[in-house]
């Protein structure tokens, strides 16, 4: 197998990390998928990562308008944080040097983002995992991803979703849902299809970064993107 990118960012929701317990963290999963990102390094592949934190709690919908908004936001911050962690804690697991770089103040676990150091990390063959998000409230770790991919000059965005594509509807609702394997960022925004939300697909189009979406219940499809594989769908 052989590498078609250098450096990728990687981007995997928080319900992906927590696998069929859809709460929490699956040991099991994260472990498969350490390995998967190990297996990429030894490709000779530079990997950043970034996650969300959705298996803990999203700001608007646990929080709503039960709490302050900004306040609810920080929490998703924080969850996305102890995802990092346990991320770290896995890779470590596997043999893997890494560092985490927050967007929030949280120096006891974490160097504050800096864009020239994490890309000494990934020069040196570390992964950066970038936790808090864009640091801001009223974004998205999907925002956050992009913000990321761009800042350390990444050649891809790698997309792993609990889909295996970006589809015209929901696949699980409609039968007749059309399944893309290429598709550009004007056609995801006029059709308003549910591939990033709109910030962040803006912010990757009027930046011309290159993005390839598929499922992460499999792993080994990090591996299969990396490598070029036609999997899921390329967006441009
Ligand atoms: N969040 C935020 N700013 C960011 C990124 C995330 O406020 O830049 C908060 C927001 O409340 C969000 C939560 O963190 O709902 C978890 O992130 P997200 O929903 O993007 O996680 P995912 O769905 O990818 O697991």
């Amino acid at each position: 197998m052989e590498a078609k990118y250098h450096r990728v960012l990687i981007k995997m929701s928080g319900e992906a990390l927590a696998g069929p317990l859809n709460k929490g963290i699956d040991f099991g999963f994260v472990e498969k998928l350490c390995k998967a990102v190990k297996r990429c390094l030894d490709l000779g592949v530079q990997v950043a990562i970034v996650c969300g934190g959705g298996n803990y709690w999203r700001g608007a919908q646990d929080g709503g308008d039960r709490m302050v908004r900004t306040r609810a936001d920080y929490m998703g911050m924080l969850a996305i944080t102890m995802n990092c962690l346990a991320l770290l804690d896995g890779l470590e697991k596997q043999g893997v040097e890494a560092r985490i770089q927050s967007a929030l103040g949280t120096d006891k676990l974490a160097e504050p983002i800096n864009r020239d150091r994490a890309v000494r990390h990934l020069e040196k063959g570390r992964v950066v995992l970038f936790a808090g998000g864009t640091g801001e409230p009223y974004f998205t770790t999907d925002t956050g991803a992009v913000l990321r991919a761009l800042e350390v000059d990444a050649d891809v965005l790698l997309l792993g979703k609990n889909v295996d594509a970006i589809y015209s509807a929901d696949p699980k609702k409609d039968p007749n849902a059309k399944r893309f394997s290429a598709i550009t960022y004007r056609e995801i925004l006029e059709k308003d299809l549910k591939a990033m939300d709109a910030a962040a697909t803006q912010l990757a189009m009027d930046n011309k970064l290159k993005l390839h979406v598929f499922g992460l219940k499999d792993p080994e499809n990090i591996l299969r993107a990396v490598s070029g594989e036609p999997i899921g769908t390329v967006v441009r």
